[in-house]
């Protein structure tokens, strides 16, 4: 190791142990900013996004092969005014360009320049661009550009690099914990943001490869134990781990007898910390990353791809933590396979978990929305967009389509419409929250450390809260500590709860909320210890969960002023995957679970009847309540994913918060010519009213005044 590198890694060590326990754990990697979330975010995201990508520059498409023949003249093309101006009428105000995709900027400089046009030809459009930056290191040219660049690859065990891919073998992925690839990053914002003018900034791969392929860098390391000292006093240390000295603890090797990770279940405190650290250091990296942009300018947007995807326990395999993650920077990308979609064998398949548990933390998403044809009309991926994310229609199409004349960036003709719609309701989207009666609880230790339970419990939960409409959010750990705003907690299978997630739990219950609870639930403590009865026994009414045999009964009950309903089981329809810690629930399994209206039902008591909104409608149709901050009117979204059948005249009714009245209810969808009132009745605080089509998309708006 080089003598300065060494000497600034135990400099960053020795500050660590000596400032930072029992604080926050300050900053390692850049120097002088402040991990605090910044709340202050660039306005233009709120006029809200219609964006289309051409993020690939042209030294990428050729150095990765099976580009089409006329692939230069086709970058070319994407680079040109007329292309903005097309893009520009289709309804296009962000363009997500190049700009360092990681061959080095010297390499990539040719790029570089036409990014440079086309943000000048695009701002004279009124359009925002977007620079996108790769975690990966095309070590062929950028070695040779940036000599230090060898020291910061991520490794294995053996000190060997983490590739790319099986088939991109000439990239290198880069470890955003070491100081002098941070230091090169902080360039690149630079010349993006202040030469380059962008507006947002895109980082690619903002997550760590999966186990067992993570980094075992020599700073990797070392931040593990440091983290690790920050966390724990010596005495907790000795309980976590039966002893306190850390010079020796590595991270933990994963692939010893099989590789992906087979364990049913993760035990070892070790591998759990580790797992939690690769969580933390990412997000603290993405924060330093936003204050760092911030700093060049308030204006800029900062964008991650963490490729969100519930099927997948990624807090374990690829260390995100949404709940720490998005406490910085504005969007992030899910590319999870699971476009919007009824299927013939009668799944919903759609992407509102992503979209909610974004939401949940005030960001929003992008989805591939238009362009890609197949078994998911762009019309509904936009309709899932519109009503679940928060003024951010998505990717909608493809730049490339417009080489042909007359073409349309969308794949079909009125998928136009959607687009217009959304623009031409701008005033009514903008500003809004979710109304939901219910939260559903991703308990990191439960979903991620034991997916096979708490995992597939959650998902069928959160099925069967899609499919029968009760307004629901998914929240966090976090979010127990302010659980006043719902009617409901859903815990299913959440079985590692820490005693005060527990005591959180239990005061809300006493103070009048609802609970629903499913199996193990609070039988573990956040570090999967066993507890000799339920945390939760004195509300559930019985100490341990029923023997696999015994009926699946729910129990109701009261505890303090709230309802409590305990229910031995979620019943999955497919039998899921075995337990194992490299865990997919892929959307082949998400049907209803057997008992999916007991669990419906189960909310409702719970909720004591009062949920925010009803309407009669077959399963295929989803709902979404949200209330405009400024003017409190109601928005209910309603989505039909079996688009092949039209339904008509819905009953709806929505529950009018007290103080306000109705003035009108007004339906609106892309798929009509022009909106239409509805006839509303208003009963003890319920407005009631008949919804006379929904073909893939309706919006009721209800206008409330004092
Ligand atoms: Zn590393």
């Amino acid at each position: 190791m080089q003598r300065a590198r060494l000497l600034v890694l135990l400099l960053a060590v020795a500050c660590l142990v000596a400032c930072s326990r029992g604080s926050r754990y300050k900053s390692l990697v850049f120097e002088s900013l402040s991990s605090e979330p910044i709340t202050e975010r660039p306005a233009w995201l709120k006029q809200g996004i219609v964006m289309v990508g051409n993020w690939e520059p042209l030294t990428f498409r050729l150095r990765k092969g099976g580009a089409p023949v006329d692939v230069v003249r086709q970058w070319e093309a994407e680079h040109t005014e007329e292309t903005v101006r097309r893009l520009k009428q289709q309804g296009v105000n962000l363009i997500v360009t190049n700009l360092h995709k990681g061959f080095g900027l010297q390499t990539e400089a040719q790029d570089i320049e036409a990014t440079r046009k086309l943000v000048a030809i695009a701002h004279r459009y009124g359009i925002k661009v977007g620079g996108y930056i790769g975690a990966s290191m095309f070590y062929e040219t950028f070695f040779a550009e940036e000599p230090e660049a060898s020291n910061w690859m991520q490794v294995n065990e053996w000190g060997k690099p983490v590739y790319y891919n099986p088939e991109q073998t000439n990239r290198y992925m880069a470890c955003r914990n070491n100081p002098g690839y941070a230091a090169f990053i902080r360039r690149v914002l630079r010349l993006g943001v202040e030469d380059l003018k962008l507006d947002l900034i895109h980082f690619d791969q903002m997550e760590w490869w999966p186990e067992p392929r993570s980094c075992h860098c020599d700073y990797c390391r070392e931040q593990f134990r440091a983290y690790l000292r920050s966390r724990y006093t010596p005495e907790q240390l000795r309980l976590r781990f039966g002893f306190t000295r850390l010079d020796d603890v590595v991270p933990p090797p994963f692939d010893l007898w099989a590789p992906p990770v087979r364990i049913p279940e993760l035990n070892n405190p070790l591998m759990q910390e580790w797992a939690r650290f690769r969580a933390f250091s990412l997000a603290q990296r993405y924060g330093e990353y936003d204050a760092y942009i911030h700093r060049l300018n308030p204006q800029v947007a900062l964008e991650g791809n963490p490729n969100v995807n519930f099927a997948l326990n990624k807090g374990f395999s690829q260390g995100v933590d949404l709940a720490q993650l998005l406490e910085h920077g504005d969007i992030v990308w899910s590319e999870e396979p699971n476009q919007a979609e009824w299927t013939a064998d009668g799944r919903l398949v759609s992407k509102i978990r992503s979209f909610k548990a974004v939401r949940s933390m005030g960001k929003s998403l992008f989805v591939y929305t238009g362009g890609m044809r197949g078994a998911s009309s762009p019309r509904l991926r936009m309709a899932e967009a519109m009503a679940y994310n928060d003024m951010n229609l998505g990717d909608v199409g493809e730049i490339g389509a417009l080489r042909a004349d007359g073409a349309s960036i969308t794949a079909e003709p009125e998928d136009a419409r959607y687009i217009e719609f959304f623009h031409a309701h701008a005033q009514d989207l903008v500003d809004t929250s979710s109304v939901a009666d219910a939260a559903v609880l991703r308990s990191f230790p439960a979903v991620e450390f034991n997916p096979a339970r708490g995992g597939v419990s959650t998902i069928l939960f959160e099925q069967t809260l899609i499919q029968t409409r009760v307004p629901f959010d998914i929240i966090f750990d976090r979010h127990l500590k302010d659980l006043a705003k719902y009617k409901v907690l859903v815990l299913a299978d959440q079985d590692a709860l820490s005693d005060a997630e527990v005591a959180q739990i239990r005061t809300f219950v006493e103070n009048g909320g609802g609970l629903v609870a499913t199996g193990d639930t609070s039988l573990y403590t956040d570090w999967r210890w066993r507890r000799g009865r339920f945390g939760l026994a004195d509300l559930f009414g019985r100490d341990l969960p029923p023997a696999p045999n015994e009926p699946n009964r729910p129990v109701q009950r009261t505890f303090g002023k709230g309802r409590v309903v305990y229910l031995p089981r979620v019943e999955p329809s497919v039998p899921p995957p075995p337990p194992s810690m490299s865990y997919n629930f892929s959307k082949e399994y998400w049907k209803l679970p057997t008992n999916y209206r007991e669990l419906e039902a189960a909310v409702e008591w719970a909720a004591g009847g009062r949920l925010s909104a009803k309407v009669d409608a077959p399963l295929s149709v989803t709902l979404e309540l949200a209330e405009q901050k400024t003017t409190r009117n109601r928005l209910l979204h309603l989505v039909n994913y079996d688009i092949a059948k039209p339904i008509a005249n819905l009953k709806a009714e929505v529950r009018i918060p007290e103080g306000m009245r109705l003035r009108e209810a007004v339906l609106e969808s892309p798929d009509s010519e022009k909106p239409e009132p509805l006839a509303a009745a208003v009963r003890d605080g319920v407005a009631s009213f008949r919804i006379p089509r929904l073909k893939i998309y309706d919006l009721v708006l209800l206008r409330l005044e004092k």
